[in-house]
């Protein structure tokens, strides 16, 4: 069964399928998912790009998990969890995990990871590779768990420009401007 974008938000407010939430009250999962998506054409930078990166590091923390590793220039924390976050897009209501883009993987990992190279440091949920690449989606701006799209690809160096000279005001400035 189709699930509607009413059904998934209704899944995503805090409470429901996660305490925190992956919504705010008064958030739309539509607009959260468009606004990002502008963020990632104007970066240049695919889905899969971020889902990719941030999965080849977190994987090589979950070899070590609780234990702070170094993997290129990068630090991971990945702490495992008993039980595992369920995907708001999964077929039933709760008790069954998502099965888009096949078996479900690190939805019982929190992740920090530190870049080394420009200072850089964030924390997570192991779930958000999974609905980056699967359904584009980084958690609301209300959320707790929120992954900004724009700071997960400087911290997995994927914008080729120095973050102390990236001004993400003028960023934002032109992203408004250019699709006002
Ligand atoms: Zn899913």
């Amino acid at each position: 069964m189709e699930l509607t974008i009413a059904e998934i938000e209704e899944r995503m407010l805090p409470g429901s399928f996660s305490e925190k939430g992956f919504l705010g009250i008064g958030e739309h999962l539509e607009e959260v998912i468009k606004k990002d998506t502008q963020t990632l054409e104007l970066l240049g930078i695919g889905y899969s790009n971020l889902a990719d990166a941030l999965e080849a590091i977190i994987k090589a923390g979950e070899a070590r998990p609780g234990w702070s590793i170094r993997y290129q220039h990068f630090s991971i924390k990945a702490i495992i969890y008993p039980g595992f976050q369920i995907c708001p897009w999964a077929d039933s209501s709760g008790n069954k995990q998502c099965t888009s883009g096949g078996v479900m993987r690190h939805a019982s990992v929190d992740w920090t990871i530190k870049n080394h190279k420009n200072g850089m440091e964030m924390s997570g949920p192991g779930m958000i590779v999974h609905l980056i690449r699967e359904h584009h989606f980084f958690e609301g701006e209300q959320s707790p768990y929120r992954i900004d799209p724009l700071k997960l690809a400087q911290l997995l160096d994927l914008i080729k420009v120095e973050p102390q000279q990236f001004n993400i005001r003028s960023f934002l400035k032109k992203i408004k401007n250019y699709f006002s």
